[in-house]
């Protein structure tokens, strides 16, 4: 075992004789007590400021007009309906669990706050997952859609990678794994839950269940402000400890792209091919356009040259409302709570 396999120091809850500011971001020295005013990483401030200032809650959303409609959807979108609601319920179920784990081995305690924020958030999501379901549909009809979650073969499939790393991790607490599980966590926040909203909005445009297109777009936002924060932290760890920035992780990390890619364009093809106003091909070249976006954030070489724009124009209308200035599709009133100062980065989804 290397340099690589270090073990990483579990955090104390409270240590008065170390510093306050953290000395390191893994395996360093502080007291646990936080300053945001002097901090290692400046950006977690912001990042902070982005992620509180997201705060929603489902019940704000009025669910009337989707609890007729939802019976009217033909056959085939409210397989796919049901499908994407149990998918996303077990992208957000672990999110919770695996942000407390990792907070633990981090040392900054800026990395610990906004992780807490994270976790609140992904456990808002699972819950408006229920929400949406009770509000549509019978007890019976929610269990068999969350059964079906974790019964469906290409939802366990795609979700093996990630599960494997986060296990991995769980099990062996190194800078090594931890930096691969952070990975894969970007690349559930980052590319996983893309297609599932894009169906979502294609629903909206037709005037479809927006109820839920609204939820949607509010988780979308909160992942948007995840990824580009756990993108934060995984440059920052590399950063400091330069001997975990390998080739074999390099590779690991484009592998990792690649299958999560293909892994997307199966369910888009098993799901989405019958539904009207998606295009899968299209839907493909969003999912390069987004794996490009996260490698970029991450500080690595893209894997799909000639997609660096997104053009699955239809989906900028939604991504536009992220911010003040725009046409506010979706009325999103929660959004006057954010600061106009704030750099959202949300233009460019
Ligand atoms: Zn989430
Ligand atoms: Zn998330």
């Amino acid at each position: 075992m290397g340099e690589n396999s270090k073990e990483l120091t579990r955090i104390k809850i409270l240590e008065p004789l170390n510093p306050n500011h953290s000395t390191a971001i893994i395996n360093g020295k502080t007291s646990g007590i936080l300053n945001w005013n002097d901090i290692p990483y400046p950006s977690f401030y912001r990042a902070y400021k982005e992620l509180s200032t997201n705060y929603w809650i489902p019940d704000e959303v009025d669910m009337k007009g989707d609890a007729k409609q939802y019976p009217q959807l033909s056959e085939e979108e409210r397989y796919a309906f049901d499908a994407i609601i149990g998918l996303l319920a077990t992208l957000d179920s672990p999110q919770t669990r695996f942000i407390y784990n990792i907070a633990e081995y981090v040392t900054d305690p800026a990395v610990h706050a906004n992780a807490a924020i994270i976790g609140q958030q992904e456990v808002i999501h699972n819950e408006s997952y229920s929400y949406v379901l009770a509000s549509i549909t019978d007890l019976k009809n929610q269990n068999r859609i969350f059964d079906f979650a974790r019964t469906h073969e290409t939802i366990i499939k795609r979700n093996e990678p990630i599960m494997d790393a986060y296990n991995d991790f769980m099990e062996h607490k190194s800078g090594e794994t931890l930096v691969k599980a952070l990975i894969q966590s970007s690349i559930l926040e980052g590319i996983n839950f893309y297609s599932g909203f894009a169906y979502f909005y294609n629903l909206v445009r037709q005037n479809k269940m927006t109820g839920t297109g609204k939820i949607i777009s509010f988780i979308n936002r909160d992942e948007l402000a995840h990824s580009k924060f756990i993108s934060e932290v995984i440059r920052a760890i590399l950063g400091e400890n330069p001997e975990l920035l390998t080739d074999e992780l390099i590779e690991y990390t484009h592998e990792a792209f690649k299958h999560a890619v293909e892994l997307e364009t199966e369910w888009s093809s098993e799901v989405l091919q019958k539904i009207e106003g998606i295009d899968v091909d299209e839907m493909v070249d969003y999912v390069k356009y987004r794996a490009n976006k996260m490698l970029g954030m991450l500080g690595m070489d893209e894997l799909y040259p000639g997609y660096s724009d997104n053009t699955m124009t239809w989906i900028k209308a939604y991504a536009d409302n992220f911010t003040e200035t725009k046409t506010d599709f979706f009325e999103m009133r929660n959004s006057s709570y954010k600061k106009t100062n704030i750099d959202n980065g949300f233009d460019d989804l």
